[in-house]
């Protein structure tokens, strides 16, 4: 019998119509045949109020007491859906992670999976039961609750689905799929079919923030095919599977907006090896991620270097960076806050020559200076001006005429 493993968000499940909904829903799947695992997020905003709640009686609240506290919020989720699909007269029993043997190591608040072991939910399956499991959870060695990080349900999901080796893993949110670019900033982007693992990686880690960057991971890993789409229609929404490229034959499949980075530049600093060794190392030292970088050209053995951090990052970038600028005596350091990174993704530019040339043209078609390049077999990402930031992002768009046929 097919096994699908669904996943509802807490949108999805926001209240109790939702929820009788969303069971409504099972329930005809289940008729059709399938075997079903369904795992829940929280309702609604439930995580964030809990995590309000934890720091209102602590300035600093144990990590430990927060995976107790925040699994309350998906065990609710588990056993209302049960309760809605009971009353629905067809067979439901629901689980906690730890209860259907989702082991994890004891990094609390974003734990990794070891292992799971799928005997529980085989055993009620062939009883042919619809099983609900609450999302986002686990348990270590010591049987201490964890939880797998914001967004987590998402990976309980894949990687039970890849454990039973499902047909599909299906996400439900409140939204249609994955889009050409984010609707609130180009109308007419267009709900993407398909897509790759490496694109929607690319996608997310942009800021299209669909699905959890780590449950991705996993499906691509175990190969697992996502269905990405919405409780509220009937909508197929996006799969996500290896290879999209003969689905959907464009060459780009999407354009992203990041504002999170800011710009930090070494000016003057000696042209001579070991330099930039020296200024990346003592950055990374600080456990701080760099994105871009550029280097220029030297002249008479001085050049520039430039890179961009998160924002949240840039205070104590500076205060390292500024350290080291005196130490290879540099001749100063300049930041920058208003920039943001518009990139194109798309398998499909591996094999297609000028897509760079293209987004640099519809750029300077806008007057939109470059400020820094960077790119990936999939990816090509220009670092601009903010006040630019979403003429850019239409402009492209419209380059590679990703929008919706009218
Ligand atoms: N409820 C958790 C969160 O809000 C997990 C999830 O929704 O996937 O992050
Ligand atoms: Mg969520």
């Amino acid at each position: 019998m097919a096994l699908i493993v669904q996943k509802y968000g807490g949108s999805s499940i926001a209240n109790p119509e939702r929820i009788k909904k969303v069971a409504k829903r099972i329930v005809a799947t289940k008729r059709r045949g399938k075997q079903l695992v369904v795992v829940v997020s929280a309702l609604g905003d439930t995580t964030d109020r809990l995590i309000k709640l934890a720091n209102q009686v602590s300035d600093k609240p144990a990590e430990r007491e927060i995976d107790m506290l925040v699994s309350t919020g998906e065990q609710i989720s588990a056993a209302l859906l049960a309760m809605a699909i009971q009353s629905l007269h067809s067979q439901a029993i629901s689980f906690t992670g730890p209860q259907v043997g989702i082991v994890t190591d004891s990094s609390h608040t974003r734990a990794r999976i070891l292992s799971i072991n799928t005997k529980r939910i085989r055993e009620e399956l062939k009883r042919d039961r619809i099983v609900i499991i609450a999302g986002f959870q686990g348990s270590d060695v010591k049987d201490n609750i964890t939880t797998l990080g914001r967004g987590g349900s998402d990976l309980t999901a894949v990687a039970l689905a890849g454990m039973l080796k499902a047909g599909c893993c299906e996400i439900y949110s409140d939204v249609e799929g994955v889009y050409t670019a984010d609707p609130k900033i180009v109308p007419q982007a267009r709900k993407l079919r398909a897509l790759s693992y490496d694109e929607i990686l690319e996608m997310a880690s942009l800021g299209a923030q669909v699905l959890q960057n780590r449950a991705v991971e996993v499906a691509k890993k175990f190969n697992v095919p996502i269905r990405v789409r919405s409780s509220f229609s009937r909508g197929r929404g996006t799969l996500i599977t290896r290879e999209a490229k003969s689905m959907e034959k464009a060459v780009v499949s999407g354009v992203t907006l990041n504002k999170n980075e800011a710009k930090v530049s070494l000016r003057g600093v000696p042209d001579r090896p070991g330099i930039a060794a020296r200024v990346f190392k003592t950055i990374a030292d600080k456990d701080i991620n760099i994105n871009m970088i550029i280097q220029n050209v030297g002249s008479r053995g001085i050049s520039d270097i430039s890179f961009t951090v998160m924002k949240g990052d840039l205070g104590k970038t500076l205060a390292v960076v500024k350290r080291v600028a005196k130490d290879i005596g540099a001749r100063g350091v300049n930041f920058n806050e208003d920039i943001a990174k518009v990139s194109v993704v798309g398998v499909g530019m591996q094999s297609h020559p000028g897509i760079a040339a293209r987004m640099f043209a519809s750029l300077a078609a806008q007057g939109i200076n470059i400020e820094m390049i960077s790119t990936s077999e999939i990816k090509i990402s220009c670092i601009i001006a903010k006040k630019h930031a979403e003429k850019a992002v239409r402009a492209i768009h419209a380059k590679f005429g990703l929008g919706r046929k009218k």
